[in-house]
C-alpha cells in the first residue's frame, strides 16, 4: 500500500485563461496555471558552470559553458527577482545552478532580495542548493547577507566513492562546508543524496548515521533523467519505496506530524534508539508531487521554465524582452503567461517522454 506521505495532490483543470489578465507592477497578481496551481517559489539558476563533474548530473569533460554576455548580469537578475517578488506573488527564493557559489556577487544577489517585501509584506524566504565547495569561508557572510537556509548536496561518506561520483577529491571541502553552515546557524541544514543502483545504496545507512551524528535533515533522492543522455533508465533506479525498506531494517522510521504542504520531500521521522533526527525521501519519479508543485524556474540565460521537464520550445526568454527594452509591466505579462501553460505533470512515466534538451546544471536544479 501506498504510504499516505507520498499520496499526491490530485490536479484540476482550472477555468480562465490566466495569460490574458494584464498587471502592472504593484498590482497584486500571482503565477497561476490552468490547473489550480499558484507558483510561490522561485529557483534561479545563477550560472551553468560547475567545479564538479557528478556523474548523474555532467559529462567527465564538462558541458559547453555558457559565454558570460548570454547569461543574465547581476541588474538584470536582480530586476526580475524584485518583479517575481513584488508584482507576482513569489515568497520564496532558492539559488541554484551550475555551482551557485562560483558566482562571485552570490552575497550581493541575496542581499538585494531579502531587501524586498513580497504580497504578505514581509522579506521572501531565501535558500541556496550548493555543493558546498568554497563553502567553509562564505557561509557566515551569506547569513549575514540574508540567507536563510542551505541544501547541501553529499551522496556518500565515503571519499573513495565521493571522488569517482563527482570525479574530483574533495569530500573534506563538503565537510567544512557543512560545519561551516552549522556554525552560522543556516539550521535546519539539509544534505541532498541522490542514491544510485549499485553504485551507492549499500552507503545510505552511513549517511543516516552521519545525519543523526551531525543534526542534520538528510534528504534521499530519486534519481531523474536529466543528466548525461543514456544515463537513466527507470528500470534500474533505486526507488522511495526501496529505500524506505532497507533503511526500516535498521532504523526505526515514522511519517513526521508536519503537513507537507508544497514541499518535494516526504518526511519521516528517523530512530536508532540513541538518536533521532528527520528524513526526507523525494519520489519525483516513483510518487510525483506536481500537483502541489509551486514551482517557477529561471535558467542562467533567463528563460522561465514552469518545470525542470518542460521542453525549451516551453520557455519564455525574459533576458530577450528585457533586452529589447520590455517594461516591467510586459515581462509580468509574459511570466504569468509561461506559467499558465505549465503542464499538469511531468511526464516521466508517459510513453512518449522525451528527456528534456537542457541538462539540470543549465536549468537549475
Ligand atoms: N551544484 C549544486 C548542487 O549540487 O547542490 C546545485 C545544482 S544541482 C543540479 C541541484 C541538485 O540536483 C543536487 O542536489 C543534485 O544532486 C541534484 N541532481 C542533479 N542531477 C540529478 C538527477 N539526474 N536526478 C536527481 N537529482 C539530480
Ligand atoms: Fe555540479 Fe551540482 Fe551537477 Fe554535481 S549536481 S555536477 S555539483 S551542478
Amino acid at each position: 500500500m501506498v504510504s499516505p506521505q507520498f499520496l499526491p495532490t490530485p490536479v484540476a483543470a482550472a477555468g480562465g485563461t490566466g495569460a490574458s489578465t494584464s498587471t502592472s507592477p504593484g498590482t497584486a497578481r500571482t503565477l497561476d496555471d490552468a490547473y489550480g496551481r499558484t507558483a510561490r517559489d522561485l529557483r534561479v539558476s545563477l550560472t551553468d558552470r560547475c567545479n564538479l563533474r557528478c556523474t548523474y548530473c555532467m559529462p567527465a569533460e564538462g558541458l559547453d559553458w555558457m559565454p558570460t554576455e548570454q547569461a543574465l548580469s547581476d541588474d538584470e537578475v536582480i530586476r526580475l527577482i524584485r518583479l517575481a517578488v513584488e508584482s507576482l506573488g513569489v515568497r520564496q527564493v532558492r539559488f541554484t545552478g551550475g555551482e551557485p557559489l562560483l558566482r562571485k556577487s552570490l552575497e550581493a544577489i541575496v542581499r538585494a532580495t531579502k531587501a524586498l517585501r513580497t504580497d504578505e509584506g514581509v522579506a521572501p524566504t531565501t535558500a541556496l542548493t550548493t555543493n558546498a565547495l568554497g563553502l567553509a569561508v562564505r557561509a557566515e557572510g551569506l547569513k549575514a547577507a540574508g540567507l536563510d537556509r542551505i541544501n547541501i548536496s553529499l551522496d556518500t561518506t565515503s571519499p573513495e566513492l565521493y571522488a569517482e561520483l563527482t570525479r574530483r577529491d574533495r569530500i573534506r571541502d563538503v565537510y567544512a562546508g557543512i560545519d561551516a553552515a552549522l556554525a552560522a546557524g543556516l539550521t535546519p541544514v539539509k544534505v541532498n543524496a541522490v542514491v544510485m543502483p549499485g553504485i551507492n545504496e549499500d552507503g545510505i545507512e552511513d549517511l543516516v548515521d552521519f545525519a543523526l551524528d551531525k543534526g542534520l535533515q538528510l534528504r534521499f533522492i530519486e534519481q531523474m533523467p536529466l543528466g548525461p543522455r543514456e544515463h537513466w533508465r527507470r528500470a534500474d533506479m533505486v526507488t522511495a519505496g526501496e529505500i524506505l525498506e532497507r533503511l526500516g531494517r535498521r532504523f526505526t522510521l515514522t511519517p513526521a506530524a508536519e503537513p507537507r504542504g508544497a514541499a518535494p520531500a516526504a518526511l519521516w521521522d528517523v530512530s536508532d534508539g540513541a538518536r533521532s533526527g528527520k528524513l526526507g525521501i523525494i519520489a519525483s519519479v516513483t510518487h510525483p508531487f506536481c500537483g502541489a508543485c509551486d514551482r517557477t524556474r529561471l535558467t542562467t540565460d533567463g528563460a522561465v521554465r514552469s518545470c525542470l521537464f518542460s521542453s525549451q520550445a516551453d520557455e519564455v526568454s525574459l533576458r530577450d524582452l528585457m533586452r529589447a527594452g520590455a517594461s516591467d509591466a510586459e515581462l509580468a505579462d509574459a511570466w504569468a503567461g509561461a506559467m499558465w501553460r505549465k503542464k499538469p505533470g511531468h511526464g516521466i512515466d508517459d510513453p512518449g517522454f522525451l528527456q528534456p534538451e537542457r541538462l539540470m546544471s543549465e536549468i537549475g536544479g
